[in-house]
């Protein structure tokens, strides 16, 4: 689950980065086309420009440089208006004359394109402003719902982490750190069909080893065994404590033949061990369990363990 969690966060952090790409690239069009709109009327200016120059200019030969020039920013559009701006240079340029009357018609004409230019180019740069202004809203607001959404599957990891870490304390004795029997239920429910083995154990005399080196030390005891079982059984093998030193130990896919050499090594591990200067024994309870763990089995495995106390230090095996 935090697998798919952190790869649905790096998604999402990715879209957000892609949002910003994108919205970026569309605001640098739109900043363009803003540009380009401004294009008609900058041309209009230095036709206007390279014009006047030309009406100033005494020299025939830049005169006619300066109009062809003025001309040229002309040609770039297809307005009425400006054909006649056209025809004016031609004419002054065929005939080399240059008159106020002239003059007054070429900057009405330029005059009032101009205007009606400079209104569709504030016309286009509102909307085009409008545009951005809209992107970016939209952009913003998508953002925020991917941020909202990236804090939300944080929450619900950390609550999920947190529940495992519950769900763990509640499965677990807190002494030995053995698994509990509410863990034991919850393990046989979910057991694969087939030969599974169940070793209960049985601390001998342990009322009198708390009698006579103190609770302290009995828990220790409790303790090093639970260690002792761990070290040597197999990762898949679970170990409860149902009582007071009483423990069950699952041996998952496994015979009551391997169940008792398993028995047997616990009981000399336990046997051999130095618990701070005392040695103990244990007694074994063995079931073999048919396809899934039953309750009867645990009445026998438990009659076993009985019938071992018997004599202690034993293990007797159904
Ligand atoms: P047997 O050889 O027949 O098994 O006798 P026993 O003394 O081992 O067993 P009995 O059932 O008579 O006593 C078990 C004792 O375990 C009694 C109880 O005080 C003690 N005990 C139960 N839980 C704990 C614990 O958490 N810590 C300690 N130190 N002692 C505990
Ligand atoms: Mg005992
Ligand atoms: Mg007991």
């Amino acid at each position: 689950m935090n697998k798919v969690i952190a790869l649905l966060i790096v998604f999402l952090i990715s879209v957000l980065f892609l949002i910003e790409i994108k919205k970026n690239e569309t605001i640098n069009y739109i900043e363009k086309n803003i540009i380009m709109s401004q294009k008609p009327y900058h041309f209009l200016t230095k036709a206007q420009q390279f014009f006047d120059k030309a009406i100033l200019c005494d020299n025939q030969k830049l005169r006619r440089k300066y109009l062809l020039i003025s001309k040229g920013f002309l040609n770039t559009f297809d307005d009425n208006n400006i054909k006649s701006t056209i025809k004016i240079i031609d004419e002054i340029l065929n005939t080399n004359l240059i008159d106020k009357e002239k003059i007054n018609k070429f900057n009405n004409l330029i005059n009032q394109t101009g205007i009606s230019i400079y209104r569709k180019h504030l016309n286009n740069t509102d909307k085009l402003n409008e545009l951005k202004n809209i992107l970016n809203q939209n952009a913003l607001y998508l953002e925020f719902v991917i941020l909202c959404l990236i804090l939300l599957l944080i929450i619900i990891t950390f609550l999920y982490l947190n529940y495992q870490k519950i769900k763990d304390i509640y499965h677990l004795d807190s002494l030995t750190l053995a698994f509990n029997r509410n863990k034991f239920y919850e393990v046989i429910n979910l057991l694969p069909k087939g030969k599974h083995s169940l070793i209960m154990l049985d601390i001998d005399h342990f009322k009198k080893i708390n009698d006579t080196y103190g609770h302290d030390f009995g828990d220790m005891i409790l303790q090093k065994t639970v260690e002792i079982i761990q070290d040597n059984i197999r990762k898949d093998d679970m170990v409860f404590r149902w009582g007071g030193e009483e423990f069950i130990i699952l041996l998952k896919k496994t015979s009551k033949e391997d169940a008792l050499k398993v028995a047997k090594k616990l009981k000399k591990a336990i046997n051999r061990y130095d618990f701070e200067g005392i040695q103990i024994t244990s007694s074994f309870g063995i079931k073999e369990c048919k396809d899934t763990v039953t309750k009867d089995d645990l009445i026998i495995v438990d009659k076993a363990l009985y019938e071992a106390k018997k004599k202690r230090n034993e293990i007797v095996c159904y």
